[in-house]
């Protein structure tokens, strides 16, 4: 039984690890945008209530989002374990969260330095042919401008990835999503796994983590 959130900066590479962990446990990433367009879809209650917010554009609040996951942890494919994904993202998200009762029973907190990120983040190119992508340092394609896959020489950093707007989203989540660490910390739920080195090692310190929390 693992129910597990993962926190950690944009670009620390939770989100793979969150669908690497979910493949080899046999559980659901449960994605907040994903359940709510379920939600409206099949006309619940609670899908009914934020549809309301959404088709009036206005933010849809974190009571209609808690009874969502609520329903959704209620079913049967999340009776083994789940792992949270877009949710809670602050504070009082999290505490409307613990206040209808659901229990968690870890945050990963995957850690990784801010000079690192940028330089993840920012080292991305997409090939604008083929949409093939590559990261300047990391992953480079062996002709320096040029597709491997298709010969395109027009690899480009999409708007998001670029320096000025990625510092940004980093201190966007310093604001608002990194107090959700203390937060866990407060009731010894928070556990710190390292977030530099190569997929598989950092999936390896995850599952260690898993493992002891089941024991
Ligand atoms: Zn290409």
């Amino acid at each position: 039984m693992a129910r597990l959130i993962m926190l950690g900066p944009p670009g620390a590479g939770k989100g793979t690890q969150a669908q690497r962990l979910c493949a080899k446990l046999g559980i659901p990433q449960i994605s907040t945008g994903d359940m709510l367009r379920a939600a409206v879809a099949a006309g619940t209650e609670m899908g009914k209530a934020a549809d309301s917010y959404m088709s009036a554009g206005k933010l849809v609040p974190d009571e209609v989002v808690v009874g969502i996951v609520k329903d959704r942890l209620a079913q049967d494919d999340a009776q083994g374990g789940f792992i949270l994904d877009g949710f809670p993202r602050t504070v009082p998200q999290a505490e409307a969260l613990e206040e209808a009762g659901v229990a968690l029973q870890g945050a990963i907190n995957v850690v990784v330095p801010a000079e690192l990120l940028v330089e993840r983040v920012t080292g991305r190119v997409t090939c604008r042919d083929c949409k093939s992508m590559y990261h300047t340092k990391y992953n480079p394609p062996a002709k320096d401008g040029v597709c491997d896959n298709c010969g395109g020489t027009d690899l480009y950093t999409r708007s998001d990835d670029t320096e000025e707007v990625f510092r940004q989203r980093l201190t966007s989540y310093e604001a608002k999503t990194a107090p959700l660490v203390a937060f866990y910390q407060s009731r010894s739920l928070c556990h710190d796994v390292d977030g530099v080195g190569d997929l598989d090692e950092i999936q390896a310190r995850i599952e260690a983590i898993v493992v002891s929390l089941q024991g």
